[in-house]
């Protein structure tokens, strides 16, 4: 749901952003820490999250995981660049205060975002956003990718699973594509995009 359109944000199109998105299971938040490895002038932006974090996640560096009472009251405040329910009874969130912060400090941010929010955020800052779609190679990999990362239920892998075949029909809004048949591979194609679009004046 796109939150903002207000003057003050005009200047803001001249700053660079790039989205990463992909259904879930891709392997796309691996690509985006590879790039940012990579790329000392690339940030994360941190969102704010109502779901509760894996084992290896922490809070301010993965997400701010926050209550859906406080996640509701920044929506109200409109804190947010974007936000949606991703998954059924889960918000996710970018937060205007993180891009800003990132920007003045000079660092291009790098976004792990579903496909409707990166439509979004694209609407809103078209100018200089770059947008990589990565693709899974197949349905059966993706669950495949889903079981072993561990961390779901059966009910929420499905929900993962079902919406991801949704969120590939998307994938023509998209004009980088990167296929995640081999990491290595789509680390480097990503790697070869993110160099062209920050080379760009
Ligand atoms: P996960 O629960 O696996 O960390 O993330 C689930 C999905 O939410 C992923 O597709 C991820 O890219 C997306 N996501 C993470 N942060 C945001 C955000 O701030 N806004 C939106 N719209 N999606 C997000």
């Amino acid at each position: 749901m796109m939150e903002i359109n207000t003057p003050a944000d005009m200047d803001k199109k001249y700053h660079k952003l790039i989205l990463v998105t992909a259904p879930s299971g891709s392997g796309k938040t691996s690509i985006v820490k590879f790039l940012i490895r990579k790329f000392p002038v690339l940030a994360f932006s941190v969102s704010a999250t109502t779901r509760k974090p894996r084992s290896n996640e922490k809070d301010g560096v993965d997400y701010y995981f926050i209550s859906q009472e406080s996640f509701e009251k920044k929506i109200h405040e409109k804190e947010f660049l974007e936000w949606e329910m991703v998954y059924e009874g889960k918000y996710y969130g970018t937060l205007k205060s993180e891009i800003e912060r990132l920007w003045s400090e000079g660092r291009v941010p790098i976004l792990d975002i579903d496909v409707q929010g990166a439509i979004h955020v694209q609407q809103h800052y078209p100018v200089n956003t770059m947008v990589v779609f990565v693709q899974a190679p197949s349905a059966e990999e993706l669950r495949r990718r889903l079981e072993s990362r561990g961390s779901e239920t059966l009910e929420s892998l499905e929900a993962r699973v079902s919406k991801s075949a949704y969120e590939m029909t998307f994938k023509k809004h998209f004009d980088k594509v990167v296929i995640n048949r081999d990491f290595d591979t789509a680390c480097q194609e990503a790697a070869g995009l993110v160099e062209d679009f920050l080379a760009k004046p």
